[in-house]
């Protein structure tokens, strides 16, 4: 807890933000203002009462003849309004404390989030982990906005109140008022307490149905080929049961919850009245101190009323707070190393030695690969689904490190390199591309923050995209979708080559990076890949073999082993796997081929 205090306090009370600090003292110095008159207001309403029934307690300091019952009942009023502008300026002037702690650790995560490795995001749930993130900053928010802005003045009102009890009154009414707000807190605290099983039920089946909502609609194509609806449906439908339940308890429980506080504080207020009302009849008291305690304790009972609430808020915004800092915790599992230098290569020959690498430290995936790559010469991977060919580029950005041997670029350790400078100079084509979901022209200037427009349709066109872009409905302005779903792959990739070539990289990595484009399409990219590829170190992943011919050297990998090296031509002479899978693939293309010449009323027959 005190650890959990120490954590946020820095938000709250950012160093070098004296507009801040002074926002938090002048909007304490209003509070204090605004209860000095919450509670002096009740007092006008008893001067009033004692007036109207013929007795004069006003203070001497305040003439009587100005303060008539009339006057003294205005005054109330407009007390009532001051007190509540008082209120309200102080909410404004902390405004800026509350939302500038929300946005110092809002973006605090979002970078972290960031600087976390590939590792950790492929373990979370992206939904569940913006949900942490999300309760967190909320958190931050509630502790603020209900610890300082309302306990830290009901604590104040509870002190005046108290003092004016045991002055103007006596210690019985101090004891009575004290007991019942011990009892009140000890039931809310307990009862609350009990209560947050329910609600952390409630959130997790919540979570649940969301997640299985989300999924469900991602997959929405899937859903609708296999005809699943009904069973999509069916578990939505359980997931929201358990919320429905869970929901039920909270809401009951909050009834009995109310229930018990307003019982509890009317016991004390009602004892108060009848200690007041026997004074009254003894003559010690006027009818106007009836009024004043009755009026101070039912004023005490709005801050208290939100008790459970406040508590429940701020225990759950510690804990979310909690789950968030832990998080922030998490040291990132690729560091720069501080003397990590900076290098910026026209040329970049790549060097793999002796590299093993694993995903969990039980599989290796990669073994002991070692193999060279001179500047400007291409080097194609092919193999087996899961050779490990996908993993060799994500070492090469260092989204993990080697688990054995060495990465060199030009000579220099990977390792050795700050992340920033590595990815910099290396550009890919992925498998699978994802866009943002924004216009085609953010996508492709995404390679190049700052270029212009000139320079986006130059690649476009070299990417055979600029024809496409034309025909689509807003154009360059056409928003993609999630994802980039509303394009096809084909167009996808395109746009992942045209901003590659924005970037413009020494190295290349093309990781299937034609293989959803038409035979005709992939023809003429091939062309400006090959344009581009001419002047880089160039590493094509490739499953279709007939994109490699052209490679410097082929490097055949199956089950994380470099199984056969060479050309094409070299390799196809070996006879071993490559020429194998070669083979493989030319009868597929020949039988294709056929098909295709095959009159459709065949090819019916065929396929039935
Ligand atoms: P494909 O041709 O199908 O793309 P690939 O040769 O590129 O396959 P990789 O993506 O490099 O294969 O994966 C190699 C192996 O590592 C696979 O068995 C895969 O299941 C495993 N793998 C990939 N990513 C992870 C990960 N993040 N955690 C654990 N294992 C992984």
């Amino acid at each position: 807890m005190v650890n959990l205090m120490n954590e946020f306090f820095p938000y709250i009370w950012p160093k070098g933000r004296a507009d801040i600090k002074s926002r938090i003292i002048l909007s304490l110095i209003i509070l204090i203002f605004a209860k000095i008159l919450t509670v002096l207001i009740p007092y006008s309403y008893k001067w009033a009462t004692d007036a109207l029934v013929g007795e004069n307690t006003t203070p001497p300091i305040i003439p009587i003849a100005v303060f008539t019952p009339i006057i003294l009942i205005i005054a109330f009023g407009l007390g009532r309004i001051l007190m509540v502008a008082f209120n309200q300026l102080r909410d404004v002037v902390f405004a800026k404390v509350g939302q500038n702690a929300v946005r110092q650790l809002a973006s605090v995560s979002f970078s972290h989030l960031h600087n976390l490795s590939l590792r950790f995001h492929l373990d979370r749930r992206t939904g569940a982990l913006n949900r942490v993130v999300e309760r967190g900053i909320k958190g931050i928010e509630n502790i603020v906005r209900l610890a300082i802005l309302n306990t830290v003045p009901t604590i104040f009102e509870f002190i005046f109140v108290g003092l004016i009890l045991l002055i103007q009154f006596d210690w019985r009414y101090l004891l009575v008022v004290t007991l019942t707000i011990i009892s009140y807190s000890y039931f809310t605290i307990k009862y609350s307490s009990l209560r947050v099983v329910f609600r952390q039920k409630m959130n997790s089946h919540d979570e649940d149905a969301n997640n299985k909502s989300l999924d469900s609609l991602l997959n929405y194509e899937t859903v609708k080929h296999f005809n699943n609806e009904k069973i999509e449906e069916k578990r939505f439908d359980e997931a929201m049961a358990g919320y429905e339940q869970a929901s039920i308890k909270t809401l009951t429980s909050l009834s009995f919850l109310n229930f018990g506080q307003t019982a509890i504080f009317t016991i004390g207020l009602t004892l108060c009245m009848v200690l007041s009302g026997l004074e009254v009849k003894a003559g010690d008291q006027t009818i106007g101190d009836f009024v004043l305690i009755n009026a101070l304790l039912m004023q005490l009972a709005i801050p208290l009323n939100f008790f459970g609430f406040i508590y429940r808020e701020i225990s759950q915004g510690l804990t979310d707070l909690n789950s968030l800092f832990s998080i922030l915790k998490i040291e990132p599992e690729i560091n720069d190393k501080k003397n990590a230098i900076s290098m910026k290569f026209n040329k970049a020959e790549i060097n793999f030695k002796d590299v093993s690498f694993s995903y969990d430290g039980k599989r290796k995936v990669l073994q002991n690969l070692n193999f060279n790559i001179p500047s400007g010469s291409s080097l194609a991977i092919v193999g087996p689904t899961g050779a490990g060919k996908s993993t060799i580029s994500r070492l090469l950005f260092r989204f993990y490190d080697v688990t054995n041997g060495n990465i060199l670029i030009n000579g220099k350790d990977i390792q050795d390199i700050s992340q920033v400078s590595l990815r910099k100079n290396i550009g890919i084509v992925p498998q699978d591309t994802v866009l943002f979901n924004d216009t085609v022209f953010y996508n492709l200037k995404y390679g190049k923050i700052g270029s212009s427009d000139k320079e986006i349709w130059k690649v476009a066109q070299q990417a055979q995209l600029s024809n496409l872009i034309k025909n689509f409905p807003d154009g360059m302005n056409t928003v993609v979708g999630e994802r980039g779903l509303k394009l096809s792959g084909g167009e996808k990739q395109r746009v992942a080559i045209a901003r590659t070539l924005l970037k413009n990289p020494p190295i290349l990595i093309l990781d299937e990076a034609t293989s959803a484009l038409d035979t005709l399409t992939e023809r003429e990219i091939k062309q400006s890949l090959n344009e581009l590829a001419e002047k880089r170190t160039t590493i094509i992943i490739a499953h279709r073999l007939s994109t490699v011919v052209e490679a410097n050297k082929i490097l055949v990998l199956d089950k994380g082993k470099i199984k056969e090296q060479g050309t094409h031509k070299q390799l196809l002479r070996k006879k071993g796997l490559y020429a194998d899978m070669w083979s493989t693939q030319q009868t597929i293309k020949k039988a294709e081929a056929t098909l295709k010449n095959v009159k459709p009323e065949y090819k019916k027959l065929l396929s039935s």
